[in-house]
């Protein structure tokens, strides 16, 4: 039997390298040009403000909450079904992470859990969970600085909006699983030049005037180049795996469900499946695999963010139950039609 299907691949195409390679021939590698146009396609995207470009997602993050003024053990709202960048990223800043469950359909951070979990959070992160759009405009109302977390959502709009225009700022990843992909790489965008001149100033210490403990967290133009090329076909992108959504929701046995959103334009991140019960989870991990077919657990019950704080598990029940009864399916662009027919009829032919 040939490998598995991958669960997650980059997809490279030969546009992709001759860009990559335009940059090698040009004799200028480090951040230039290329990371130029590369914040330039932001501020056209999500019309106007500003975009630093930078080395992760994780970066932007901590730059996005240092420049909205998070220090001094400031309160910051995340929600526990999400990854351990965010804690970094709070911690970097100086600020304390307040831990807080998510809605059990859509996996995001639950709004109305939020005063009782997180009283007196002056911020907060929003995760588009695997691109599901988070209540933003809730938080907002709330008083909360948000950093929106796109790192997931690249590409998704909510009424005609891309999402990331809500918050006081937004993040985006384009690291190898990403839905545009440099190997590594970060961005940080806002309304608020403030935010904007602070990450740019952060992010490069040579050659500066005035000293000030700075760090180097810049893009290179290799992979600004491999994500501009990325980005021009993004919309083809996104399309394409929301064909392959629509494929894998039609065949789906009617005891599984999945993640609920209500982003008309969704970008696909992942296709997570959700099992009635532990034991069905795992026996359709087990299927799939005997099947040829590539899947993860998004999120391990290890990985939950209150769990690495070592916080009361009991407050945090929608979370421990999607990581014990989700499934996450193979969905990327490069995928042959051969491919995803062999998962859907898998999954199709699933009986626990
Ligand atoms: C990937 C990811 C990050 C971190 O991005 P890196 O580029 O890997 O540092 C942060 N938040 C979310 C939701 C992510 O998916």
């Amino acid at each position: 039997m040939a490998g598995l299907i991958p669960h997650n691949q980059p997809q490279i195409t030969p546009e992709d390298r001759e860009a990559v390679d335009a940059v090698l021939r040009s004799g200028w590698i480090a951040q230039g040009e290329q990371v130029l146009r590369l914040e330039q396609h932001f501020v056209e995207r999500m019309g106007g403000g500003g975009a630093c470009a930078v080395a992760s997602g994780t970066a932007a993050l901590f730059l996005a909450l240092r420049g909205l003024g998070v220090r001094g053990g400031a309160r910051v709202a995340v929600p526990t079904y999400s990854c351990s960048a965010l804690l970094n990223a709070v911690f970097m800043a100086g600020g304390s992470p307040i831990v807080v469950d998510v809605t059990p359909d859509t996996f995001c951070l639950d709004v109305d859990g939020l005063a009782r979990q997180a009283p007196g959070a002056e911020f907060a992160i929003a995760v588009h969970a695997f691109g599901a759009a988070a209540p933003v405009r809730r938080m907002v109302e709330q008083g909360l600085g948000v950093v929106e977390d796109c790192c997931q959502c690249l590409g998704g709009a909510l009424s005609g909006e891309p999402l990331g225009t809500c918050g006081a700022a937004a993040v985006f990843s384009f690291y190898a699983t990403k839905i545009v992909t440099g190997g590594q790489g970060g961005l940080v965008w806002s309304r608020n030049p403030g935010i904007v001149e602070a990450a740019r100033d952060y992010r490069q210490f040579d050659g500066r005037e005035r000293y000030e403990p700075r760090f180097n967290l810049q893009m290179t133009d290799m992979q600004a180049a491999m994500i501009n090329s990325q980005l021009s076909r993004l919309e083809r992108i996104r399309c394409v795996r929301e064909e392959i959504a629509r494929t894998y929701l039609r065949t789906m046995p009617e005891f599984l469900s999945v993640q609920a959103d209500r982003t008309p334009q969704r970008m696909w991140q992942r296709f997570v499946v959700l099992a009635p019960d532990p034991l069905v989870r795992d026996a359709l991990l087990k299927h799939m695999k005997e099947r040829g077919v590539g899947c993860i657990v998004p999120v391990e019950r290890f990985e939950l963010l209150h769990r690495y704080l070592a916080l009361d598990p009991e407050g945090y029940p929608a979370a421990e139950r999607l990581a014990d009864t989700t499934v996450s399916l193979p969905i990327h662009a490069g995928m042959t039609a051969a491919e995803v027919a062999t998962v859907s009829t898998a999954l199709s032919e699933f009986e626990p």
